[in-house]
């Protein structure tokens, strides 16, 4: 299943582009729907349960549990030159899962079932996608860069 990881990691945020702006100013969000209140992160704009497009966004710590992890050593194209790197399905304190790289903080020794990782966001502004990369780093970690501390 992590054979496409790679092109499920960069999300790009066409159709939700206030989310990058939060992102931007330090908030990360999630979407809830505004008709049945699903909620999603990262954030929908259209919702997985009953297809509305009316949503919201609401913020969200990025504190998770670790829930699964391998260690990928062939990876995908594109991804090569960073091999062999480890990612991580957190379970996120208010919502959903989220499958990332495990950032430079966390040491491969320490990486276990059930610890405390914290998501941190990093934004790439290219073309007319934003794309965010999410990393799993120790609790703690903060990113926001307008926002000093959490
Ligand atoms: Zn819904």
């Amino acid at each position: 299943m992590f054979k496409w990881f790679g092109k499920v990691n960069f999300s790009p945020y066409t159709k939700v582009t206030d989310f990058a702006q939060y992102l931007k100013d330090g908030y990360l969000m999630a979407s809830r729907c505004k008709q049945c209140g699903a909620t999603s992160f990262p954030p929908k704009a259209d919702c997985g349960e009953c297809m509305s497009e009316d949503f919201e966004f609401f913020e969200i710590s990025g504190k998770g549990t670790l829930h699964t992890f391998t260690k990928i050593v062939a990876a995908p194209t594109g991804f090569e030159d960073v091999t062999p790197y480890t990612v991580g399905v957190v379970d996120l304190e208010e919502t959903g899962r989220l499958l990332a790289w495990i950032g430079d903080s966390v040491k491969e020794n320490e990486i276990e079932i059930g610890m405390k990782l914290q998501v941190v966001p990093q934004i790439f502004e290219e073309l007319e996608e934003i794309k965010v990369y999410y990393s799993l780093e120790k609790p703690g970690t903060t990113w926001a860069k307008s926002r000093s501390a959490m």
